[in-house]
């Protein structure tokens, strides 16, 4: 800890139980050790960092051996498509791999604008700016837009990213009960006149358990209280409506009652980086204003290229989202006919298999991954104890064939655990 003595110079004044330079003692070091641990007292070998040897699509190359991957968000199968590579080498062939600058100081690119322009028109706003970082996307836009005046209110089940910008922007923040829309008005209607401006904000479609809220009652009701809504579409867009557009085509719901469109490029459009779609003046005050834009480098021209040409594979091949969530409802029903607990999964992109207990998941992930199948367990604290699962991410590449293997392998694991106590 530094103070300020008098006369200026800066001294430490680090209290005699403060750590001071050993890092070793950093808060949370402790805790990944345990979990080292624990995994080697089970005899598991960590199912984190496994570096893919090509593509990871439906299937996928680990330690020179292929497994069916269910690990991915390559929703659409979109990376690793030749149309895809051919734009993300053309834009490096005319501006190199970097932008070079922030897009507000000569990092602008004509690519940029291009994306921007038809990522606004998939969502019918009238504008639309891309970020380098889904996750940035938001800590940055939710911390700049709201303040200390305001109140910002998301489901207990939100992204880490919101719920980082949120905490960030210094605004009150409430988490209401997951997709619970009346308990969201109640709050509401408690704190709403006590506060500048009101946010809310949701998933179109919850990255852990698959799940879709009821856009059209959070529109409604975000209406009628004058709170802004918000809504990641980060595990939407490709997924969930008959063309992949999205939350408001699942739903039925006008993209305008929405205020701000939240997404993610690294899953179905294969790239990286966030966006927000909305009104010009929010748009304006975000690409002149949030520190994660104007004081960071412009998106990569070859990521925003393979963006571009995602969306327009994506909107032209409306037949790779409906295999998509015809392999996620085969999935789910085959993993529920086996009696597993896949929660309040909708099976349209995402189907949790969940375990009950950390172990439980780590183990079934283990005997899965010996058989061939990458599946990542979700362990605690990422979730409760209680809902530690296997999520699985399927892909509109996988066969039928592949998923009933998997299912079967599911419930083969399960038996082989059985005398483990642990599934
Ligand atoms: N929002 C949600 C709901 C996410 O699941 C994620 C990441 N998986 C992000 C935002 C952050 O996006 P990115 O990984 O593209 O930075």
């Amino acid at each position: 800890r530094l103070s300020r003595r008098k006369g200026g110079e800066e001294a430490s004044e680090a209290p005699p139980e403060s750590p001071g330079r050993d890092l070793a003692t950093l808060p949370g070091l402790r805790d990944i050790e345990m979990v080292r641990e624990a995994g080697e007292a089970l005899g598991l070998e960590s199912p984190y960092f496994r570096p893919h040897e090509g593509v990871a699509g439906a299937r996928t190359v680990i330690g020179g051996r292929e497994f069916l991957n269910f690990a991915s968000y390559n929703y659409l199968g979109l990376n690793g498509d030749p149309r895809i590579a051919a734009a993300a080498k053309a834009a490096i062939d005319r501006h190199g791999v970097s932008a070079s600058a922030s897009r507000l100081a000569s990092g602008e690119r004509p690519v940029h604008g291009e994306l921007e322009a038809a990522l606004a028109e998939q969502y019918g706003t009238e504008a639309c700016l891309c970020l380098v970082s889904g996750h940035a996307t938001n800590v940055t836009v939710i911390g700049h837009l709201m303040g200390a005046r305001d109140l910002v209110l998301h489901d207990q089940l939100i992204h880490n990213s919101a719920a980082e910008g949120a905490r960030l922007s210094g605004a009150r923040r409430i988490a209401f009960p997951h997709n619970d829309w009346r308990a969201a008005e109640r709050e509401l209607a408690a704190q709403r006149r006590r506060h500048g401006r009101a946010l809310i904000v949701i998933e179109g479609h919850y990255s852990m358990d698959g799940d879709v809220p009821d856009l059209a009652r959070f529109a409604e009701m975000a209406r009628r209280h004058d709170a802004l809504l918000m809504v990641d579409e980060a595990h939407a867009l490709g997924v969930l409506g008959a063309t992949g557009r999205g939350s408001f085509e699942h739903c039925g719901v006008a993209p305008g009652a929405v205020d701000i469109w939240m997404g993610t490029l690294s899953k179905t459009l294969s790239g990286c980086g966030g966006y927000i779609a909305g009104r010009r003046p929010l748009i304006d005050l975000l690409r002149h204003a949030a520190p994660g834009f104007v004081y960071s480098v412009g998106m990569a021209p070859p990521l925003a290229a393979a963006s571009l040409e995602s969306l327009r594979v994506m909107q032209a091949e409306p037949w790779r989202t409906a295999r998509l969530q015809a392999n996620a409802a085969l999935f789910l029903r085959l993993a529920r006919e086996a009696g597993f607990d896949t929660g309040a999964s909708a099976g349209l992109g995402i189907v949790p298999v969940i375990l009950g207990s950390s172990v439980a998941a780590a183990r079934m992930a283990a005997a899965l991954f010996e058989g061939g199948i990458n599946v990542q367990p979700i362990l605690f604290p990422v979730v409760p104890e209680r809902s530690a699962r296997l999520r699985f991410f399927l892909s509109a590449e996988h066969t039928e064939d592949e998923i009933a293997r998997t299912a079967a392998a599911l419930a083969a694991a399960r038996e082989g655990l059985a005398g483990a106590r642990v599934a």
